[in-house]
């Protein structure tokens, strides 16, 4: 017999991620009495694990119709980031006491590298302002009356309330709640869902000397991938080594590129381990290396070039004696070794799944929803946040920016009548 929570409440919102936490908090700063319900004991568990604990929550960015432009969908998201901008977000957690930070390539920490703390501050936003928390709450079903929903229903309770914001993730790392069983639930009230995928993946690489190389960093590299000899796409950024292939933001931006290429035949990676240099320079600092270095063995060369690790990449796939003393090397192992760093071409085995994806692309139509409140137009007292919806961007806080300034708006539109 399920427990039937009799008290009416304005909002509720499913979800406790930072979309739901932010629309509830917001919703009831407004006035509202919330609701916020959450299947797991705690709140947040992905917010923690976000950008390696530190939690990257932002882009530093001011124009708005440029900053769109790295994202999926990204005119959708115009409104709700003229309303709750990087800039605004910033000011939001100053004045919560979360001074912030702006680091290489414009992400945007808290100051004391702390996640917990992003995430503390937005769990006291929602005391200091009534919200009633429902944890350990798995919702299970959503009823719907002549085009408006009636109540929730969990594994335990059943749940109303006027207005409902649904801010339930997408279907990543699982493990943190976020399956993307909301999907099921919304097609069944009528919403068009885009196929969800993976995206901000890992990329598995065929060759063992890559995977051998784990642990390296390379930073700036530039790459080029090719597929039936053409070129697809082209990025840069940092790059990281694995056992199974490449990470780091480099990586993880190009699945977004490769996923939809992949299935159309095998991929090949051309790396610049040295962009900022032509192939004549890397060959003119080679060869002077090795002139000065002629009595020394290959392995003992180039110690001012490149790190010990991505020296040992590099004769790994060259395949050349590293016994061998510099001078004794030919012109063609050199123009080899100058190739490794310029143009290392390696082969895509694959990408990761949804159980190591940052992110879903894909989620509710955005068409299906009016940018300038998060209000379905489908059912009429549903409103949305955070990564159930079609947008997504790359790495370096794109993606959080979208659950706070969604989040924020749904809470505050929820409340107007
Ligand atoms: C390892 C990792 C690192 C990341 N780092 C960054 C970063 O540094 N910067 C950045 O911008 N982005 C980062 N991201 C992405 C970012 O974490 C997500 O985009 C963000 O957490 C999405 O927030 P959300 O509130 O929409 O959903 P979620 O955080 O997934 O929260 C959804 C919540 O809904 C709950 N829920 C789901 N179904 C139900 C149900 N049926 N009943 C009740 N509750 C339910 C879940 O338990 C969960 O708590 C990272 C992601 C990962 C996995």
């Amino acid at each position: 017999m399920k427990k039937i929570i009799q008290e009416q409440f304005d909002v509720l919102v499913i979800g406790g991620g930072p979309a739901g936490l932010i629309a509830a908090g917001r919703a009831a700063q407004k006035g509202a009495r919330v609701a916020l319900v959450e299947k797991n004991d705690r709140y947040g568990i992905k917010l923690l694990m976000t950008g390696n604990g530190r939690c990257n929550i932002t882009q530093d960015a001011s124009d708005m119709f440029e900053f769109v432009k790295a994202y999926k969908n990204g005119r959708f998201l115009l409104n709700a980031f003229n309303r709750m901008s990087p800039k605004n977000l910033r000011d939001f957690f100053r004045g919560r006491g979360v001074e912030t930070k702006v680091e290489k390539n414009g992400k945007v920490y808290p100051v004391s590298d702390q996640g917990k703390d992003v995430l503390d501050s937005l769990y006291q936003y929602c005391r200091e302002n009534m919200v009633t928390f429902f944890n350990t709450e798995e919702v299970i079903d959503i009823i719907k009356e002549e085009n408006k929903i009636t109540k929730i229903i969990t594994k335990k309770k059943e749940i109303s309330a006027e207005k409902y914001i649904l801010a339930t993730g997408g279907k990543s790392y699982p493990q943190t709640g976020s399956n993307g069983k909301a999907f099921d639930w919304l097609e069944k009230l009528g919403h068009k869902i885009v196929e969800p995928v993976p995206s901000l993946v890992p990329i598995l690489i065929k060759e063992q000397a890559i995977k051998d190389a784990q642990g390296l960093s390379a930073h700036n590299v530039s790459v080029v991938a090719m597929q039936a000899g053409k070129k697809i796409v082209t990025s840069s950024g940092d790059l990281m080594f694995a056992h199974y292939g490449l990470s780091g933001p480099l990586a993880l931006n190009l699945s977004r590129d490769l996923r939809k290429k992949i299935a159309k035949g095998e991929i090949k990676l051309l790396l610049d381990l040295k962009p900022q240099l032509s192939f004549e320079k890397v060959d003119e600092i080679i060869r002077n290396d090795f002139e000065k270095n002629g009595h020394k063995n290959l392995s003992n060369c180039l110690a001012d070039f490149a790190s010990p690790k991505m020296l040992d990449l590099i004769f790994a796939l060259s395949e050349i004696d590293t016994h061998k003393h510099a001078s004794n090397l030919s012109k063609q192992d050199r123009l080899k070794v100058v190739s490794l760093f310029k143009k290392m071409e390696v082969t895509v085995e694959g990408l990761f799944g949804f159980e190591k994806a940052m992110v879903t692309s894909g989620g509710v139509s955005v068409k299906e929803i009016d940018s300038k409140t998060m209000q379905s137009k489908i059912v009429k007292n549903l409103y949305f946040a955070g990564e159930v919806v079609d947008v997504d961007g790359p790495t370096g806080g794109y993606n959080l920016q979208v659950c706070w300034a969604t989040g924020y708006v749904a809470g505050e539109s929820s409340v107007l009548r």
